[in-house]
């Protein structure tokens, strides 16, 4: 008697990962990423529970920058913990953290802008801005990168910022924006960059990476789907409506 063809139990074969960008390689376009020369460093926290390998771009983000760190947990004891190398003053590193802020209630001027500790509009936005030596990014979903700012007070002594973007995120339709001030991480990192170092090349080139992998992810989903994220099991909560912080 021969074993009948166990075709459903059979996994299909693993698709392989970019060591880079951690994507699955048919999403990865890490050969047409420009290096970017940055003066502000740049910090990116991802939420341990952020796995949308697919979509994310934080990986992609900070493959654009010698002077970019990218890690995953949900606490460090500070930022220089945090970074892994010491930070003279945290006061001149923003975080951005939009929280319930919301630009067009403020009614900020500029794109980049910075609160107090009230979470209102500062004085003095220039005199901030200007004085900014990195940039720390939360990666994850609206409540992820809210458990980051809850469960790291250090990032009180940095200077808080929320933007006011110009325009709303290319995600488009294939992510659920809650908010209109919602962008990617990659959208987010080409607005306050290129806002702060007053390069606009700098969003120019990430912004053309972002709809590179839209561009790819779209292309790749027709004949891949089971690279799209998938809805989780009834029971499951782990189906959220997404949000880059
Ligand atoms: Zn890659």
């Amino acid at each position: 008697m021969s074993n009948p063809p166990d075709t459903a139990a059979a996994p299909a074969d693993p698709i392989p990962e970019c060591p880079h960008c951690q994507k699955p390689m048919p999403l990865c376009i890490c050969d047409s990423v420009t290096p970017i020369e940055n003066r502000l460093s740049l910090l990116i926290l991802q939420h341990p529970q952020e796995q949308d390998r697919a979509l994310g771009t934080a990986r992609l983000l900070a493959g654009h920058f010698a002077d970019a760190t990218v890690r995953v947990g949900l606490s460090w004891p500070s930022l220089s913990k945090a970074l892994g190398q010491p930070v003279e003053n945290a006061a001149r590193w923003a975080v951005l953290y939009l929280g319930s802020a919301r630009a067009a209630d403020l009614e900020a001027e500029g794109e980049i802008v910075a609160l107090n500790r009230k979470g209102e509009v500062a004085e003095n936005q220039r005199g901030i801005l200007g004085k900014l030596e990195g940039v720390v990014l939360l990666d994850g979903t609206w409540s992820q990168a809210k458990a980051l700012w809850w469960r790291n007070p250090w990032m009180l002594k940095c200077q808080r910022v929320i933007l006011n973007p110009a325009h709303p995120s290319r995600y488009g339709r294939l992510r659920k924006e809650p908010r209109k001030d919602g962008l990617s991480t990659i959208e987010a990192a080409a607005t306050i960059l290129a806002g702060l170092e007053r390069r606009p090349d700098i969003a120019e080139t990430l912004n053309a990476s972002f709809e590179r992998l839209l561009i790819r992810y779209r292309e790749v989903q027709a004949e891949m789907p089971e690279l799209a994220p998938k809805p989780a099991p009834k029971g499951r909560r782990d189906f959220r409506r997404r949000k880059r912080a």
